[in-house]
């Protein structure tokens, strides 16, 4: 594996401005410096026009390993620079894609990389991303998708899908996760892979997520008041819920409003949001662990986590990606990195749920493994609400 980085200054237009283009020299000498200092011998750094530089990574074993020069990129690179009377504190955001994964063509490499990047910057700076193929949907598309999600609130097209979670020693079932659908009038039903992301770049997740967690908490106490057992709902959050920093009093006014009990209700967060913006997030999580809420930290594995972050974070479960799941048990090394997840959140003391989980064998190797419990194809796919009302009432162990 290759990996292709796109690294640009956050703010250095600002920077040359202020202080003059001598001092904005320096700093992009420095960079390539720094930049040289963070990668291995057989590596390449190239500064491609004004602030942005280039870095090749060449056959890497696993493209996680590239998260070593992310690494140190966010901690070593916000490390003061001294010009003259001038001392500067400087971060960069980074786009991230991998050969022959995300692309075989340098050009398309770059791009997505750049891509990605830009996806960095617009969370926040002083961060990075991986590309992912949603990315790029095309201009018209986005621009129609955007404009009709915009009204599928009020026209009723988005509905959810529930999914059980099962616990893996005594088969019961412990919780529901919600999943978002919407069933566009000409389109068809699309993806929350594909709309999520939309919603996000435009802010329209915020509505989005209030009605998702609001018809979530009624349907959950529905299911309490009828006496169908389903253990917690799990509601996914996405990183700009947090951002805005309303998060804990829409739980809380959702809670009272529908009458849940707050130990009904999880929401999964996830691993790259947290990780990036931990300090930011963790009081908003700490209230909503105040409230009774539980957290899990989802896609778990596919982020770079600081284990320092983990500890301190207010989280009850760690949800194994799923795509360390798909491969067990062919794959060594993904039955490895599952291993050492539900050894690592066992020993902070978290739950630890795989979801994915579609065949037998895994999750026999799971529940070797002493994962608690897993969620996939294997038990159910994502029901509608009546579907999912018959398994509930249905269901006597597997
Ligand atoms: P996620 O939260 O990690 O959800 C798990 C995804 O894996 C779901 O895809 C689910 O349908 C799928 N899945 C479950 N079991 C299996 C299995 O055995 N095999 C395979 N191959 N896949 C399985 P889905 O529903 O398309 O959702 C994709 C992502 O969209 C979710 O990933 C989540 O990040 C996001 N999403 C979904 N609903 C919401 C929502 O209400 N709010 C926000 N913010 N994000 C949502
Ligand atoms: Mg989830
Ligand atoms: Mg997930």
């Amino acid at each position: 594996t290759y990996a292709v980085m796109f690294l640009d200054i956050d703010y250095f237009k600002m920077i040359n401005d202020s202080f003059g283009h001598s001092v904005g020299d320096r700093l992009l000498q420095e960079t390539a410096h720094r930049l040289l200092s963070y990668v291995r011998e057989d590596d390449s750094v190239i500064r491609i026009s004004g602030d942005e530089f280039v870095i090749l990574m060449e056959d890497l074993n696993r493209p996680e390993d590239a998260t070593v020069v992310v690494d140190k990129v966010i901690t070593e690179f916000q490390k003061e620079f001294s010009f003259k009377n001038h001392h500067l504190k400087i971060t960069a955001s980074m786009g991230i894609c991998f050969y022959p994964q995300d692309a075989s063509e340098p050009a398309e490499l770059l791009r997505n990389a750049d891509t990605a990047m830009y996806r960095a910057k617009k969370d926040g700076r002083n961060t990075y991303q991986f590309y992912k193929k949603e990315m790029t949907t095309n201009a018209f598309e986005r621009i129609l998708l955007e404009s009709s999600l915009r009204h599928a609130i009020e026209k009723e097209e988005l509905y959810l899908n529930y999914q059980p979670q099962i616990d893996l020693r005594n088969k019961k079932i412990i919780g529901v996760e919600v999943l978002l659908r919407w069933n566009h009038p000409s389109i068809g039903i699309i993806s929350p892979a594909k709309f999520i992301p939309l919603a996000e770049e435009s802010g329209l997740i915020t509505d989005i997520g209030e009605w998702v967690l609001n018809t979530a908490c009624i349907q959950a106490k529905d299911w309490v008041d009828r006496g169908i057992e389903f253990g917690r709902i799990a509601v996914n959050v996405a990183g700009p819920q947090i951002k805005r920093g309303d998060l804990v009093k829409s739980v809380k006014a959702n809670l009272e409003e529908t009458g849940l009990p707050a130990g009904r209700l999880e929401l999964e967060v996830t691993e790259g949001y947290i990780m990036q913006h931990a300090d930011r997030a963790i009081e908003q999580l700490n209230e909503i662990k105040g409230l009774g809420v539980t957290l899990a930290i989802d896609d778990f594995g596919t982020g770079y986590s600081s284990l320092s972050y983990l500890k301190e974070l207010p989280i009850h479960k760690l949800k194994i990606d799923q795509s360390f799941v798909q491969d067990i048990p062919n794959d060594q090394n993904d039955m490895a990195i599952s291993k050492a997840v539900i050894a690592l959140g066992t020993s902070l003391g978290l739950t630890v749920i795989a979801e994915g989980v579609e065949t037998q064998s895994q999750a026999i190797f799971l529940a070797e493994a002493d994962c608690h419990e897993a969620q996939g194809y294997l038990y159910s796919r994502p029901l509608d609400k009546d579907a999912v009302e018959r398994f509930l009432s249905d269901y006597n162990g597997m």
